[in-house]
């Protein structure tokens, strides 16, 4: 009997001596290391009595051994709930209570707070940062001897809960099958093999660190520098060592703000790739002009994994995300009578193949609504598709802006505003409004040391935009409110302006 993402990721690698993860204090996990404890854990989880299908939720810092979880609870045919390490103990539970894990791995600090959350019949074990806690005790009394128990390819082998930028977390169900068919897209396209060493720097408990980044390498029998989060002079240390990183937008200002970033550091360098948020075409081109290399930006989504890539070799175009993955249908429909649009025209991206999800945990309506009975999945996100082929993103559904019946999509305003003059970063909401439906508002935050006059701001913009597209007003803020993924909460703007304008 056969495991169906264990045996290709990992089973095949168990007795392979190869580094896996290359870590800062410079200890290395081989995969045969890596398997093995992967493997006392898994019967850790049989004796505490977990049977197939049972949750096993996870809120530790990022290690060897939290990742070791992932596998083992492959192994075992259980269900890894992966939760972000910034949610507080009131925030995790609506997760531990929506779904109801046989076992919680938390971090010692949290043990308390958590166990007060728990159900009876729910173990409750530990795991710190260094590898030490419950869990490591127990895993080190167990045996390393394991058989895999056997899982299809429609087994549920994780539930990750979305970034929550639209509104509440919602668990998505992720099969074998969806998990491998996109990591053997994604090794091909990009050309992963066994001599890359990715430099890790994303959290493992999101899509891109924990799936795209992880199966991408174990399934090609690569290794990875496994840092413990984005620490520059960490990952401009280690950049010599690396021939790939994955990274959100962030990561590519970040570097370019660096000095020490030069082209001769990252010369023998194969791939950067960015997603998770838009990449700003400026600094697509600027990291181009830095270094020669040109960014992979991709798009992609909890519920499936990543759907559209710019190509690997061919243009790799700034401001777009490229062409579907083999295997993803695309296509672009009309949000008002869900037929599909010709290229060129915005519409609703809807994603059909193997990556896309079983459906949201307990939410059977949800899942109804956003799941079409043929297939495709409809992201909510607008976009757009080229004459040669490419999508471009044009921002979510839920933040169009309609005002006096046109259609306004917010990032057309955001870039503008984004280039004028003491405008570090911005972003564009509508508030309901008694004569238009919608009005547009806009939140400027100021670039470092700059104090922009929102009056001189909107003249700028006034020759540049039709009028209807004109904000109302603009507000100067220090930052803009972000989730725990770094992503721009809309939501939180539109009830803030909502009550200044009420
Ligand atoms: P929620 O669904 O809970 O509101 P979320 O959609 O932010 O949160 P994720 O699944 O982490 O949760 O993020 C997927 C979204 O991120 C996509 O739907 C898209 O809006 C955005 N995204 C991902 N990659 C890109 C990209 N390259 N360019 C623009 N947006 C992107
Ligand atoms: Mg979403």
């Amino acid at each position: 009997m056969t495991n169906h993402l264990f045996d290709r990721l990992f089973g095949l690698h168990a007795t392979s001596d190869a580094p896996f993860l290359l870590l800062p204090d410079g200890d290395v996990f081989s995969y045969r290391d890596f398997l093995a404890l992967s493997a006392r854990m898994a019967n850790v989880f049989a004796d505490l009595g977990l049977e197939e299908g049972d949750r096993v939720a996870v809120q530790t810092g990022k290690s060897a051994q939290a990742l070791a979880i992932y596998a083992a609870c492959l192994r075992a045919g259980l269900v890894l709930l992966p939760l972000n390490t910034a949610y507080t103990p009131s925030e995790l539970q609506y997760f531990i209570g929506d779904a109801e894990p046989g076992l919680v791995i938390c971090d010692p600090g949290k043990q308390d707070a958590i166990a007060s959350l728990l159900s009876q019949g729910t173990t409750l074990l530990t795991l710190d940062t260094q590898g030490a806690g419950s869990l490591m005790t127990r895993a080190q009394a167990a045996s390393a001897d394991q058989v895999p128990l056997p899982c299809g390819p429609d087994a549920l082998a994780a539930i990750l809960y979305t970034s929550g930028t639209t509104g509440r977390s919602k668990g998505a169900m992720l099969s074998h099958d969806n998990l491998l068919s996109n990591a053997q897209a994604l090794a091909d396209l990009w050309r992963f093999s066994d001599s890359d060493v990715l430099l890790h720097a994303l959290p493992i408990f999101h899509t891109h660190g924990l799936f795209v980044a992880v199966n991408v390498v174990a399934l090609t029998g690569g290794a990875m520098l496994f840092h413990p989060g984005f620490e520059i002079n960490a990952i401009i240390e280690d950049l010599p060592r690396a021939t790939a990183l994955m990274g959100v937008p962030t990561f590519y200002t970040r570097l370019l703000d660096d000095d020490r970033f030069t082209k001769d550091l990252v010369a023998h360098m194969r791939l950067f790739v960015s997603g998770s948020a838009p990449l700003l075409a400026e600094t697509h081109t600027e990291f181009e002009s830095r270094t020669g290399h040109r960014i992979l930006e991709r798009y992609g989504m909890t519920e499936t994994n990543m759907n559209v890539s710019n190509p690997y070799e061919g243009a790799r175009r700034a401001g777009t995300v490229g062409f579907p993955l083999p295997g993803v249908d695309l296509r672009i429909t009309d949000p008002e009578t869900d037929e599909a649009l010709p290229d060129g025209d915005i519409g609703m991206i809807e994603v059909r193949g193997p990556n896309v999800f079983k459906g949201y945990w307990r939410m059977p309506e949800k899942t109804a609504e956003e799941l079409r009975e043929n297939g495709f999945f409809i992201t909510g996100d607008l976009g757009q598709i080229d004459a040669q082929g490419y999508l471009s993103i044009v921002g979510r559904q839920k933040d169009l802006i309609i005002s006096g019946g046109y259609n306004i999509y917010p990032k057309e305003i955001e870039v503008l505003l984004d280039t004028l003059p003491g405008v570090g970063e911005s972003a564009v909401v509508g508030v309901p409004d008694a004569d238009f439906g919608e009005a547009v508002i806009a939140a400027v935050v100021p670039a470092t040391g700059a104090t922009p006059d929102p009056e001189t701001l909107l003249e700028a913009l006034r020759p540049q935009l039709a009028r209807f597209k004109h904000p109302r007003a603009i507000h100067i803020l220090d930052e803009l409110p972000r989730n725990t993924m770094g992503k721009v909460q809309k939501n939180v703007l539109r009830e803030a302006f909502t009550e200044k304008t009420a």
